[in-house]
């Protein structure tokens, strides 16, 4: 193997751009690991970086999911794609029944992207980290030439202990249907942040860690299932969710709370905020005895203040429906065409 000896002995300057060789496995990389994310990510487990990590989990019931982020455009308001990786892989653990422990982070960078927006990145992620208590233990670092990627691009696998399984046959007639926010925050503020449409705004992405505001309810007899209405939004969940159980779920218009700003800019675009991304929201299934306790649960913590019932699961009939305001109904049907991609 040649060994580029001036690349070999430059030391990385955060005025940099990020070079093929920072992706080349050798001293470059090394550089890059050690001043870009050493800086911030600073677990034990990853410190020795060795080609895995040890971890240990004192719960044997352990629940793993991956996810790949491609948001464009990579800063937003309300965060970024460093915010956004940890979030979503946190909460689709939190919505499993899970504490997040562990996360590793790949990412694949864009030669030619800035060192310095790629430092910004790795300290939302730390901070982010640090918010939901989950280490990151492992990661990986790819650089593709020029053109090949758009800037950058972040896989990110977590690992968490199980508490409180949440398998979709738990969900029964009788239900309640709660949703912890408003709905279509990260979508519109996506929307926006493309600076496609001539409309100012103060709606920022809803993004963030969510849980601590679920793990408390874990210990809720009367919890049934769980999810994040992320791509496809509250609309495409509830749909997924009748079509799997193979019961009925009935929303009311006017109990989903939406933004007022939200509301107005998805009417000027034309899009429906029940279809619109959320990356800091869960949809709770719970029985009807339970519902307005864990909403009150919900309500105390300020990432659950909207917190609300907006519906009810049925066996009377099949199929996701929303009660509009004048009474009349709609089918909710899982989403079709992305009229959104790269939300996440
Ligand atoms: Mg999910």
């Amino acid at each position: 193997m040649r060994v580029n000896k001036t690349s070999a002995n430059a030391k990385l300057n955060m005025a940099d751009k990020i070079e093929i060789g920072h992706g080349s496995g050798g001293r470059l990389t090394r550089d890059l690991i050690r001043k870009v994310f050493l800086t911030h990510l600073t677990s034990e487990e990853l410190r020795p970086l060795e080609d895995a990590a040890y971890i240990h989990l004192k719960n044997h019931n352990t629940a793993m999911t991956t996810d790949s982020y491609v948001v464009r455009p990579l800063f937003f308001p309300g965060g970024d794609i460093g915010k956004l990786s940890v979030c979503g892989t946190v909460n689709d653990l939190a919505v499993s029944g899970a504490i997040p422990r562990y996360l590793s982070i790949g990412f694949i960078l864009e030669e030619g992207f800035p060192v310095e927006s790629l430092e910004d990145i790795a300290k939302s992620i730390c901070e982010t980290a640090e918010l939901a208590g989950v280490r990151v233990v492992t990661g990986d670092t790819k650089v593709v030439e020029k053109g090949r990627c758009d800037g950058v691009y972040i896989n990110t696998t977590g690992v968490g202990e199980v508490v409180r399984p949440l398998p979709l046959n738990n969900v029964k007639a009788g239900d309640a249907v709660i949703v912890t926010g408003t709905v279509g925050d990260h979508g519109t503020a996506i929307a926006l942040a493309r600076n496609e449409f001539d409309i100012k705004s103060s709606v920022v992405s809803d993004c963030a860690p969510l849980n601590g505001l679920l793990t408390p309810v874990f210990d809720v007899d009367g919890l049934r299932w769980m999810r994040d209405p992320t791509r496809g939004g509250v609309a495409t969940v509830l749909a997924e969710l009748s079509e799997a159980a193979d019961l009925g779920v009935e929303i009311f218009e006017d109990k989903v709370p939406v933004r007022e700003d939200v509301r107005f800019i998805s009417d000027m675009l034309g899009y429906d905020p029940l279809y619109l991304a959320n990356e800091g929201k869960a949809i709770i299934i719970a029985s009807g005895e339970s519902a307005n306790r864990i909403v009150g649960m919900l309500k105390k913590h300020s990432l659950g203040r909207d917190a609300a019932i907006i519906g009810h699961i049925s066996s009377k009939f099949k199929g996701a429906r929303l009660r509009t305001k004048i009474g009349g109904e709609r089918l909710l049907d899982m989403l079709e065409e992305d009229m959104l991609p790269r939300i996440c």
